[in-house]
């Protein structure tokens, strides 16, 4: 028989930031709250922030690309992508507020608090990174220290650099299973590996999801339906639940690296990453220092040409800066499985400026100017495929009553920064809406 739930109050699916936030909120105030996520817990496996791991819990073992060849890393466990992010905070833009009515600031200011989330101390930010920093100041551009989810007490950041983007060992890095674990503390369930497919609803009414538990057919029925699946994932569960419109149209702060070579002097790899960062006055793209892990940039480098992989040999020399571009909306994810992310004319305008700009400062800061490359382009952030004011309303609600969105995918634009504190921002304010609601 296939396993079923009922009288739950909430299903909430996926454990992302937006998953997991708003399920530790409700299951505070008293709410059954049932968790289903399609990963599985991998933070005490031995393999946890290796490349072996980052193989393991990435969707297609993080070879899934767009139709343009747009390389996605898809963290598919409890913490969602937060298991592999860079664990950089950025305030929500103005325009969620003056273009939209939504206003998170005390959700994030709580969040801000309550996180500790702040810039690494001077003596962590690295000296490389730091000359990047100051030669791009030199230069006229002010690069401010990145504010961070990460905790120097929590861990030895010194000992992290480039590879704790494939999951953090230390533990300084905050990750949304945290507040997964917080959620069962106060009496939530969370079930792994089940992956929901649709959503039941009957009379204009979401009644619970199906899916599959392993290979299981699986039933949750509740009161109320929270898809947290990610930018992918909560499109690919609404085509199937009679939203073929979900999906179309994307944003996703497509990301492209610029690298140079410093001779003699050690580059940015055993840094943590993305500890300075600058933003483009008119919002269009900002830059940070980073560089793929040592294993990685082979990989990546591989569909630049010969010339381009060989530098790996001199990765401990090299100077990055990564470009994040505020995209337009384009593409989708489409019923049929594509993803599709085209850059529109002005978006190829904006990234030029970007790439030209960084490597000036790379150059600046000492880089061999005869060294310069770049990478192909990637998407980090998939967002914006359930948009506010176009799927859902102010309050993240669909048109079926009692089927709420909370993740990435609710994004009305591209953020063109980090995106996590946004999310949490908005899964507090919608677990407010919900206890206000339903009391
Ligand atoms: C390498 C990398 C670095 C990043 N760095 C930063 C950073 O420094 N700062 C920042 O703010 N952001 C960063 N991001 C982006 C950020 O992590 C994501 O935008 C954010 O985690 C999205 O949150 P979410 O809740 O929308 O979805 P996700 O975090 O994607 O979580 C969705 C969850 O739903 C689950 N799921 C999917 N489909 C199903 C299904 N059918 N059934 C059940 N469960 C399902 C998934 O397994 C996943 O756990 C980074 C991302 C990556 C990949």
């Amino acid at each position: 028989m296939s396993p079923e739930f009922r009288d739950v109050d909430v299903i909430v699916v996926g454990s992302g930031p937006g998953g997991a936030t708003v399920a530790r909120a409700l299951a505070r105030a008293g709410m059954n709250v049932l968790i289903l996520e399609r990963g599985w817990d991998h933070r005490r496996r031995f393999y946890y922030g290796t490349y072996l791991g980052a193989l393991i819990y990435t969707d297609r073992h993080s070879f899934l690309y767009t139709h343009e060849g747009l390389n996605i890393i898809r963290p598919l466990m409890v913490g969602g992508a937060t298991s592999m992010y860079a664990g950089c905070a950025a305030e929500p833009p103005a325009w969620l507020k003056e273009r939209y009515g939504i206003d998170i600031t005390q959700e994030v200011a709580e969040t801000i608090e309550e996180l500790e989330i702040a810039p690494l101390p001077p003596d962590l930010r690295g000296r490389a990174s730091t000359r990047i920093a100051e030669a791009a100041h030199d230069l006229g551009y002010e690069w401010f220290p990145q504010p961070k989810f990460m905790r120097p007490a929590r861990g030895d950041i010194s000992q992290c650099g480039a590879r704790c983007l494939l999951g953090c060992r230390c533990g300084a890095k905050w990750n949304a299973a945290e507040y997964v674990d917080e959620a069962i503390e106060a009496g939530a369930r969370l079930l792994t590996g089940v992956r929901v497919t649709r959503v039941l609803v009957e009379d204009g009414h979401a009644l619970g999801v199906q899916g599959y538990k392993g290979r299981s057919p699986f039933r949750a029925f509740g009161d109320i339906v929270i898809l947290a699946a990610g930018g992918i994932g909560t499109p690919r569960i609404l085509h199937r639940s009679g939203f073929p419109e979900a999906g179309t149209g994307m944003t996703m702060d497509t990301t492209l690296m610029v690298y140079g070579i410093i001779p003699r002097e050690k580059g940015i790899g055993n840094e943590p990453p993305m500890t300075w960062s600058w933003e483009d006055p008119e919002g269009h793209f900002m830059l940070s220092t980073l560089i793929d892990p040592w294993l990685n940039y082979p990989l990546v480098m591989m569909r630049q040409g010969w010339e381009a992989m060989r530098t790996w040999a001199r990765w401990n020399h090299i100077l990055g800066i990564m470009i994040k571009l505020r995209d337009e909306v384009s593409g989708g994810v489409y019923p049929d499985g594509m993803i599709r992310k085209p850059l529109t004319l002005l978006d190829q305008k904006r990234l030029e400026r970007a790439i030209e700009m960084s490597k000036h400062i790379l150059v600046k800061a000492g880089a061999d100017p005869d060294t310069l490359l770049i990478t192909p382009l990637r998407g980090t952030h998939p967002s914006g495929t359930v948009r506010i004011h176009d799927l859902v309303n102010n309050n993240l609600e669909m048109e079926i009553d009692d089927l709420y969105v909370c993740d990435a995918s609710v994004f009305p634009e591209a953020l063109g920064r980090p995106t996590v504190l946004t999310i949490i921002g908005l899964a507090k304010r919608l677990a407010k809406h919900l206890i206000e609601k339903m009391s």
